[in-house]
């Protein structure tokens, strides 16, 4: 790389103060931040609030995600590089600040998809939490695909059984046996050329499955720089894996996900983060019906004849619960 020339890169992993980025000629070095592009810019109304729209765009508290776009200028002592532009994100994975305070994290930038893994057994899906993932990915207006790992445990049609309810809601549902390598081209050809945030309980196989597909996917991209291991910075916690011979696709793996709570979606938005309730809501009496209680509600009736599984909406249902209780 000259110093004149124009360096593009992903941020693939780092700190509140250096950076590891890949470049495009698939090399990975450390940066640090420019100044400027520290500030934030938040995308509120004038009352302070923030605008749903913008949540998923502007409002931020750390400048710099994991999965951003950059260019590399040398640094000021000529000795490094340092990150000159952010360029403008096509989608970010957002969850609140810690602590319930104002303003929201990006987990990660860039992002295409959201892909779930659960297994069909050891351990025993939880579907509530397959749920919530999916409404995490809802939310923020990414698509979501569902892996079913293990089915030699289970067999074929126990899997389809179980969970073709969310087959029945519109996700694309991929049932996978890594140990009897089966159902993995779709996978593979599923995560080729993307960014995926890619979620799950543990030990249900993701590090299988990726090592599997992609040979050396599970080694971290780049090395970790020092000053990750003084620890003087907290980790920003995901890091972006790329897949070998994937075509430019990557994983995005974030402890992040998993801490999602009720983030900053009005209760009164959960409806439409279910794609099956999204779908009749419409034709509710009612504008503003919570799909609870109400007289001429499509919702229920659907639940009633068949359209909508009585599991699903019982998850709506808890979900509503919480973030209702959380305000
Ligand atoms: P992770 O925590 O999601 O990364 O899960 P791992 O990849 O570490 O796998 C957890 C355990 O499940 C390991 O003992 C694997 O050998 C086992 N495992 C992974 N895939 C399968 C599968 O398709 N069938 C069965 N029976 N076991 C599997
Ligand atoms: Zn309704």
């Amino acid at each position: 790389m000259s110093e004149s020339e124009l360096v593009l890169g992903v941020v693939i992993g780092g700190t509140g103060g250096v950076w590891q980025v890949r470049t495009s000629d698939g090399q990975t070095v450390d940066a640090s931040l420019r100044g400027r592009l520290k500030k934030s810019e938040a995308g509120r109304r004038a009352d302070g609030s923030l605008r749903r729209d913008t949540v998923r765009t502007a409002a931020t508290i750390l400048k710099l995600a994991v999965g951003d776009d950059v260019q590399l200028e040398r640094s000021a002592r000529g000795d490094g590089w340092a990150i000159g532009e952010i360029l403008p994100r096509r989608s970010v994975l957002a969850r609140r600040a810690p602590g319930g305070g104002q303003g929201e994290r990006i987990v990660a930038a860039n992002v295409d998809q959201v892909v779930v893994m659960f297994a069909a057994a050891k351990p025993e899906p939880h579907l509530r939490m397959l749920d919530r993932f999916l409404v995490i990915a809802e939310g923020n207006g990414l698509p979501a695909q569902i892996i079913i790992n293990k089915i030699d445990l289970v067999g074929e049609s126990a899997a389809h059984e179980k969970f073709g309810i969310y087959e029945q809601a519109g996700y694309p549902v991929h049932m996978t046996s890594v140990k009897q390598e089966s159902g993995m081209l779709s996978v593979r050809a599923m995560l080729g050329g993307r960014r995926s945030v890619f979620t799950g309980p543990s030990g249900v196989g993701k590090s299988s499955l990726l090592n599997t597909l992609f040979p050396g996917a599970s080694l971290r991209v780049g090395p970790i720089s020092e000053s990750v291991n003084k620890g003087r910075h907290t980790t920003v916690g995901a890091v972006l894996l790329a897949l070998p011979g994937a075509d430019d696709g990557y994983v995005i793996d974030t402890p992040g996900l998993r801490e999602v709570g009720v983030w900053e979606l009005p209760a009164g938005e959960l409806d439409q983060c279910f794609p099956e309730l999204r779908r009749v809501r419409e034709q509710c009496r009612f504008a503003d019906c919570r799909h609870v209680a109400e007289p001429g509600c499509a919702v229920r009736d659907a639940v009633d004849s068949g359209g909508i599984s009585p599991e699903r909406y019982d998850s709506y249902r808890r979900l509503l619960e919480e973030m209702e209780s959380a305000r």
